[in-house]
């Protein structure tokens, strides 16, 4: 059986960020990829739909906004299946990078899915590999709903296979990829619905925002249907797909898009085999330092169900090898204010507490919010007016800013340095004393009365 210093299971965000910054620091690395290296992010997620978002976006300005500046775009046609087939010519070359990326930082990759026979033995196409160091980052996939007819909808990765654009789609869900794949659908022109179960979709998010977010939606021609739990879904005689409600209404469409959450890929890796326990809602269970509860077994990434995101499931991975293979005793993540976009049309940025959280926290006293809407320039000259929303929560006397969230173009790339600022400590005065860049959407956060 081959020893090795340190077993990666996984070949996504995390395994792969981590197999490199442990191969840096010279220490003998296997990394174990069933499917394609890049995992979820770079195969069938980040990166194919911001390439899908940037599409949208494309199209959207050239169709909608165009014109006001006197440019004549006449859009003839679309071909959605050369979109795809560019986009994944991309995505194969990304994997090759990371294929060499691993060989120059000397891990060996081995291809096939990985389970532990004991604590400390990984076998993978019948072979047997033993390490004092082994990471589980298996990542996640996605739930479907325990519906008559449920496999008649596809889920992200059914999206990502599409070589045609539904003309009718009901996007299922209230999460992250139900509103982008939503905004991506209707942005190339698919007649879009998004069916959520509860009163508003993002719940987790500041209410302000989402609320611009889904009258953004609706205004730009998004149906959207709240309070509408799927019941069934059936084929009709001429394939159209019926998407029937718990409220008793339904839908006629080509495609569903089921976009509920995902769930951890545990099963496959004989867990029962070790002493690494789950959490309440089935993840791993690890501690600050991503180590699970049997001593030498660790896991980062969506598998250990804390934001989950691909720069902390990288974050994670490398400050664990910087740990356990370079002497970093106290490397680990900070949790807290992680920024995050959502790539709704318009995108969505936010940082630290969203006006609900804060209010349970501290008292009303204490709490300063400041919010603004506002037409950004992009809209200046057409009749289409796409409002941007930003918003500041700020705590005690020295108004310390404790949450920032916005709507609107622009988001998506003004929010790392302001995440920045935040992390730092920042206060609403040191954004008043900030000179503002005009004329930029960005410079409403440091103008806010
Ligand atoms: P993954 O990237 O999922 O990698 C896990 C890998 O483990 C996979 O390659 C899998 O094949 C492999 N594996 C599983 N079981 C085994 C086994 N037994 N043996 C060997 N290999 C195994 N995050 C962002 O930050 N920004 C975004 O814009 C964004 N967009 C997203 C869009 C979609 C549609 C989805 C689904 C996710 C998106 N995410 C985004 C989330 C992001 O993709 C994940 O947080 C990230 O990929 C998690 O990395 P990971 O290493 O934990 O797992
Ligand atoms: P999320 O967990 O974000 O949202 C799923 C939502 O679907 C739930 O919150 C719930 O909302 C609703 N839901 C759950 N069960 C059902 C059901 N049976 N029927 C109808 N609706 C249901 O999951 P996603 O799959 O959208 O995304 C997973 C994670 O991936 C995200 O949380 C995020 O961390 C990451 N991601 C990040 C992106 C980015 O960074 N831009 C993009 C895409 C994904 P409710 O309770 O309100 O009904």
């Amino acid at each position: 059986m081959e020893k090795f210093d340190y077993i990666v299971i996984g070949g996504g965000s995390g395994g792969i960020a981590t197999a490199n910054r442990a191969g840096m620091h010279g220490a003998k690395v296997l990394l174990i990829e069933g499917q394609h290296l890049g995992g979820t992010c770079v195969n069938v997620g980040c990166v194919p739909k911001k390439v899908m978002w940037n599409a949208a976006q494309l199209r959207e300005n050239l169709l909608l906004d165009a014109s006001s500046y006197g440019i004549d775009v006449s859009l003839e046609k679309f071909e959605f299946s050369q979109l795809v087939n560019n986009r994944e010519a991309y995505i194969e070359r990304l994997r090759g990078l990371y294929d060499s990326g691993l060989a120059s930082n000397g891990v060996t990759v081995v291809r096939g899915y990985a389970r532990f026979t004991s604590n400390d033995i990984i076998e993978v196409n019948n072979q047997t590999f033993t390490a004092e160091h082994i990471v589980i980052a298996t990542g996640g996939q996605s739930k479907l709903p325990d519906i008559p007819g449920k496999e008649l909808g596809i889920d992200s990765n059914g999206f990502f296979d599409l070589t045609e654009l539904p003309k009718r789609v009901a996007v299922v869900g209230a999460g992250y990829i139900a509103v982008e794949l939503a905004g991506v659908l209707n942005g190339l022109g698919s007649d879009t619905h998004l069916a959520y179960r509860k009163a508003m979709p993002l719940r987790s998010f500041d209410q302000t925002i989402v609320e611009a977010m889904v009258s953004i939606y609706e205004q730009e021609g998004i149906k959207m249907y709240p309070n509408s739990t799927p019941q069934a879904v059936e084929k009709l005689a001429d394939g159209t797909l019926k998407l029937s409600f718990e409220n008793g209404q339904s839908l006629e469409v080509d495609q569903v898009i089921w976009a509920i959450g995902r769930k951890p890929n545990i099963e496959a890796i004989n867990l029962e085999q070790t002493s690494v326990k789950l959490t309440d809602k089935g993840y791993l269970r690890v501690d600050d330092y991503q180590e699970t509860d049997q001593k030498g077994v660790y896991a980062i990434g969506d598998i250990t169900g804390k934001a989950e995101l691909t720069p902390v499931a990288i974050a994670a991975g490398r400050r664990l090898a910087d740990r356990l293979f370079n002497g970093q005793t106290d490397a680990k993540v900070d949790y807290n204010n992680i920024p995050t976009v959502v790539f709704t049309h318009p995108p969505i940025g936010t940082v630290g507490l969203t006006e609900s959280a804060a209010r349970e926290l501290h008292d009303d006293t204490q709490l300063t919010i400041y919010t603004s809407q506002f037409n950004p320039m992009q809209y200046a000259l057409q009749e289409r007016k796409v409002k941007a929303t930003v918003k500041l929560i700020c705590l005690g006397k020295e108004e310390r800013i404790i949450g920032l969230h916005g709507i609107g173009i622009g988001m998506d790339e003004l929010l790392q340095g302001f995440a920045v600022a935040i992390k730092m400590g920042a206060t609403k005065h040191d954004f008043d004393t900030t000179i503002a860049i005009h004329p930029t959407a960005a410079e409403e956060f440091v103008t806010l009365r």
